[in-house]
């Protein structure tokens, strides 16, 4: 008998029509942790309102606060008065997360510097520490021990030395199995597909999940950024590689097999530029620095001469300023192909906004004018308008902020539960 195929033999297997349902309770959230988020979106919050917005009952509201506040989990507050009340009496009383029930670690480990955060309960920054990352190939040891030192630092500026945090979450660059915390493919590891959350769990004892970096920054925008009122964006990031992260319906989509979306690795020429992944054409062989890089080498005429990348970027780029006309044209045939990565992200996901971020859209030629009027001739969309696609240049800290939110999502399943 032939193969008929994965999707023919699970629709013989099921009798019926239309979407199964999921197992009732799966991927739902309890009315507690609807109402802890609720309130910590808010900031702070009256009964009240957290009924209407969150449609619950307020005898619902009511029992559900009392439970979280005998758990230590959320606090009254005072209120600002409404205009109108007159000033007197007391002032109405709200509802916000009680910052020291718990706190989170998010790190950024990368080729360039390492950073992390320390966050309460609500978000808010305790400490960060940043540190030097060593530009070679690393073992998951060194990396094991660089996550170590950098929770420590990170700790003890937050006055919490020796603390243990009750979600702590790791991003770096490269191919992520975010469900089985296996980091398949880094650009800067010696080893492959290494279970390096379940390392982390064992050398830090605490809770520990792993992502891309990627997905890490869009998640900083979903929760501190220009993505907190957004159904839906895409966020792409320019740096040593080309990352981007996709939120829909307010959640990071992390795809079916849970890699996320590797726009820098989508060919973008057939047999092209050779990438650090081993592949042909990918988009970041032609944007990321390394790949400005290798042609600054030729057009600034170096030989042999060892020269720093960073270093090498900014003459190129100091260059095209002044007018030399091969150092423009290299960031202008960048900015073509960074186009055509964003025109393929409008016409695969159709986002409300496309963010770009990262330390490279310093070189103002890979955002210019040119780059987006391209990237909208690249796109078809008759009768609508086009995507809007804004800069968003962050400091450094802005990835383990992001890990940070990865790791109070996390901390929030278990402890509001
Ligand atoms: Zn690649």
């Amino acid at each position: 008998m032939p193969d008929t195929g994965p999707i023919q033999n699970r629709t013989a297997q099921s009798p019926g029509c239309g979407p199964l349902f999921p197992t009732p309770g799966s991927n739902v959230k309890s009315t507690r942790q609807q109402l802890f988020e609720a309130v910590r979106a808010a900031g702070a919050i009256s009964r009240v309102d957290l009924s209407r917005q969150t449609g619950f009952s307020p005898a619902t509201v009511t029992q559900t606060a009392a439970d979280l506040i005998a758990t230590g989990l959320i606090e009254e507050t005072d209120l600002p008065r409404r205009e109108g009340d007159g000033g007197r009496g007391r002032p109405p009383v709200g509802l916000k997360i009680r910052p020291c029930a718990g706190m989170v670690v998010g790190v950024k480990i990368s080729d360039r510097s390492n950073s992390a955060v320390v966050l309460d309960l609500a978000g808010q920054l305790l400490g960060s520490a940043t540190l030097p990352a060593p530009p070679t190939a690393r073992s998951t040891e060194e990396i094991l021990t660089e996550a170590e030192g950098l929770v420590q630092a990170a700790l003890q500026d937050a006055g919490r030395i020796g603390a243990r945090p009750d979600a702590i979450a790791l991003g770096l660059p490269g191919m992520v199995d975010f469900d089985l915390g296996r980091v398949l493919w880094c650009p800067f590891m010696e080893d492959s597909d290494i279970p390096l959350r379940d390392l982390l769990t064992a050398r830090l004892g605490a809770p520990v999940r792993i992502d891309n970096d990627a997905n890490l920054l869009a998640l900083a925008e979903l929760w501190f950024g220009e993505g907190r009122g957004l159904d839906n964006f895409a966020v792409v990031s320019i740096e040593h590689g080309v990352g981007m992260g996709l939120v829909i319906n307010h959640r990071l989509h992390r795809g079916g097999m849970g890699h996320g979306m590797e726009i820098g690795h989508t060919k973008v020429q057939l047999d092209g530029a050779l990438c650090r992944c081993g592949q042909r054409g990918c988009l970041e062989a032609y944007v990321a620095d390394y790949a400005l890089v290798r042609e600054a080498h030729t057009a600034l005429n170096l030989g042999h001469q060892s020269t720093c990348a960073d270093d090498m970027l900014e003459t190129l780029y100091r260059q095209a300023k002044e007018g030399n006309a091969l150092a423009r044209t290299i960031f202008s045939r960048a900015g073509r192909y960074l186009a055509v990565g964003l025109a393929n992200v409008v016409t695969l996901f159709d986002p409300a906004l496309i963010l770009l971020s990262g330390d490279r859209l310093r070189y103002d030629f890979l955002y210019a004018e040119e780059v987006l009027s391209e990237t909208r001739a690249l796109t078809h969309r008759p009768g609508r308008p086009p995507t809007p696609v804004e800069i968003h240049a962050w400091g450094d800290l802005v990835w383990a902020r992001g890990a940070g939110a990865l790791a109070l999502e996390f901390a929030t399943e278990t402890l509001v539960g």
